[in-house]
């Protein structure tokens, strides 16, 4: 299955789609953790999105539009894969129906994590804490001011993509601010619900 998981930054895609990896054995496409990688290694991508990541602004569609089309050639995504920040406008969600429409394949869902910016705000905080804590680096674009950036192009640029995904019936909103074990389990009911209905279609 090819899922998109949908929500603000800090709503938890993340962590979801890696428990959907384990559980399901279909990949993990961050799109924010290729460049923040890329950076990383100081690549001539991640130099050319470094700042703008840092600033919380979106880089290129086609940039992106061009590492998510390499990276569903690759073998492991034959059976599906979560889709983890990555379509963020409109562009980037057509572009995406087109390429997996010229693989035979499609969206079959999108699930959108709701949690409030207050929780979203606290979350972030907690983040850096916890980053700290390890002795490790926070992310550059996890200070608050930045945080409120990302959270604004979320809503001008990302959230329109709701109505996109909701105009084909492929949205299922869920509670995001659930315990993480509590929104693993809605997720596989919607997941399971959906699959079951594929199943009958196909007589399987
Ligand atoms: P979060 O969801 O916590 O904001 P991500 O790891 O998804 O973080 O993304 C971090 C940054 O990477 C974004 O703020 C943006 O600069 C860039 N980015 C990631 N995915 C995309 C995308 N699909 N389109 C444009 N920019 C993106």
């Amino acid at each position: 299955m090819n899922i998109v998981l949908f929500g603000p930054p800090g709503a938890g895609k993340g962590t979801q789609a890696r428990i959907l990896t384990e559980r399901r054995g279909w990949p993990q496409l961050s799109t924010g953790e290729m460049l923040r990688a890329a950076v990383q290694n100081a690549t001539p991508l991640g130099r050319q999105v470094e700042a703008i990541l840092a600033k919380g602004e979106l880089v290129t569609d086609a940039i992106v539009i061009g590492i998510v089309a390499e990276r569903i050639d690759r073998p492991d995504c034959k059976n599906g894969a979560v889709f983890d920040g990555f379509p963020r406008t409109i562009a980037q969600a057509e572009a995406l129906d087109k390429m997996l429409a010229e693989r035979g394949k499609k969206i079959d869902l999108v699930l959108v994590l709701k949690v409030d910016d207050a929780v979203l705000i606290k979350r972030a905080e907690q983040r850096v804490r916890d980053t700290l804590a390890r002795g490790e680096t926070p992310r550059s674009d996890d200070t608050p001011e930045t945080l409120q950036h990302r959270l604004s192009v979320y809503y001008k640029n990302t959230a329109p993509l709701l109505e996109f995904y909701s105009r084909q019936g492929k949205v299922a909103t869920l509670d995001g601010m659930a315990p993480i074990e509590a929104v693993t389990a809605s997720i596989a009911r919607t997941i399971d619900k959906e699959r079951g209905w594929f199943a009958r279609l196909l007589g399987r």
